[in-house]
């Protein structure tokens, strides 16, 4: 029984080891020039030309985290049909305590961290793409596992039954990777295709694709929505309700915006069965969020100013500015994928001024400068530099890009 690993980045690293404390074999395809310092048994291949390899060979090939199935060793090995698996489909037979499972487009890492706050670092761990090592917690920790899955991950689990999942929301994203709706869809159903009926399905009644296939599942079902007071759990604008019992106000709370509390409500089902009401609502008044992630840049003139620097698609963005009453100066830009911002021109009324920057930055300013103050930036820097004339006490400055790759931008300064 031989694995394949593919790529050599921590969570294969940590795989080997594991694979060499069991004595089984495996070799490595690795096409970054070097492989990290890493002491491995002398009858380990290293490939470096996916020529070289025959899949077939291989009882699982492992993939790691940063490998599309586009790439050409993983188109091979799905042609071939080899078992294709990633870490935490290793990992999964390791389990022995509950594992608390989050995915939607936006708010997989907000949901992860505020479980893994009001459940406490002592009973509760945030494992994979946040925390730490999937596999290892699984081994050896004896607390909750708490991880949020990426469509990524999904579409290579299909036999997962976490004891809670939760299905945020739904809206096209990643379509460099997917290539189609469905195939997005789809991986994202592997949250529930193999989960027992009887163990909870927390979902957003909102969503419409969401609610489809929480319908379609059935069982224990726990909806949270901010318009319909018959889910599980409901914000009416003011107040949380769990059951129709009130909760706490949204002041009590230190995150803003509809959809934090959607992730409030989402994060509150999810503890259910492992804390009590007041446990729960003392720990969720202390959350501060996560950085990144609508995210308040303190500052000497007390201005209102935020980083969302972590929304990567224009659905986050037109979240992050119905949080605010002040109107807001908005900076855009980054990646062009293709993202659709027409859903922001519903929201125009709450902008004063966009800056777009970055290679998306000129199609968008096109189509949005008839429509509501704007301008054009080559960079971030003169970005940020021009809407700052625009600041003042009665405005909200917002970085929230909706593209990729800006997300490495700490703050304003
Ligand atoms: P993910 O891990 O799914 O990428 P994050 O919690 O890191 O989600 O948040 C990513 C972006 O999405 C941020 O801009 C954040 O403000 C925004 N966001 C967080 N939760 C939600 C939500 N429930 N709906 C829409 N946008 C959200």
């Amino acid at each position: 029984m031989t694995y394949l690993l593919v790529g050599f980045g921590k969570s294969n690293q940590i795989i080997a080891q594991y694979l060499m404390l069991n004595q089984t074999r495996f070799h490595i395809f690795n096409d970054e020039t070097s492989i990290p310092n890493f002491s491995l048994p002398n009858e380990t291949i290293i490939f470096n030309s996916v020529k070289d390899i025959n899949p077939s060979l291989y009882y699982h090939v492992i993939k790691s985290r940063g490998n599309p199935h586009v790439s050409p060793l993983i188109k091979l090995v799905i042609e071939s049909n080899a078992p294709i698996v990633n870490e935490i489909f290793f990992g999964l037979p390791c389990v022995k305590h509950p594992v608390i499972e989050s995915t939607g487009t936006n708010g997989k890492t907000t949901v992860t961290s505020l479980v893994e706050h009001i459940l406490t670092k002592d009973k509760a761990v945030a494992v994979g793409n946040i925390g730490h090592s999937f596999l290892i917690e699984a081994l050896y920790s004896d607390k909750k596992l708490i991880m949020e899955l990426s469509s990524f991950q999904l579409k290579d689990i299909n036999t997962f039954c976490p004891d809670v999942s939760i299905f945020l929301n739904f809206s096209p994203s990643h379509l460099d990777y997917h290539l189609t709706l469905e195939d997005y869809l789809d991986s994202k159903k592997n949250i529930v295709c193999s989960q027992d009926l009887n163990k909870p399905f927390i979902y957003n009644l909102d969503d419409p694709t969401v609610s489809d296939v929480a319908q379609a599942r059935g069982g224990n079902l726990r909806s949270f929505s901010i318009k319909d007071s018959n889910a599980t759990a409901f914000f009416d604008g003011q107040t949380i309700f769990v059951n129709g019992e009130p909760w706490l106000n949204k002041n009590e709370l230190l995150l803003i915006g509809d959809h934090n509390y959607q992730n409030v409500l989402s994060s509150i089902l999810a503890c259910l069965d492992f804390e009590t009401k007041e446990k729960i609502i003392n720990k969720l008044k202390t959350f501060t969020g996560v950085e990144h992630r609508l995210e308040f840049i303190n500052n000497q003139y007390n201005l209102s100013i935020y980083n969302d620097s972590k929304s990567t698609n224009p659905i986050s963005t037109v979240a992050a500015v119905n949080a605010f009453d002040k109107p807001v100066i908005l900076l855009v830009g980054g990646l062009d994928r293709g993202n659709d911002f027409s859903c922001l021109k519903e929201h125009l009324n709450k902008i004063k001024h966009i800056s777009f920057f970055g290679q998306s930055g000129s199609d968008l300013y096109n189509e949005f400068s008839p429509l509501v103050t704007s301008s054009l930036h080559s960079t971030l820097e003169e970005s940020i530099e021009h809407s700052f004339k625009y600041v003042n006490q009665q405005t909200t400055l917002l970085f929230s890009p909706g593209c990729a790759s800006w997300d490495q931008f700490k703050n304003f300064e």
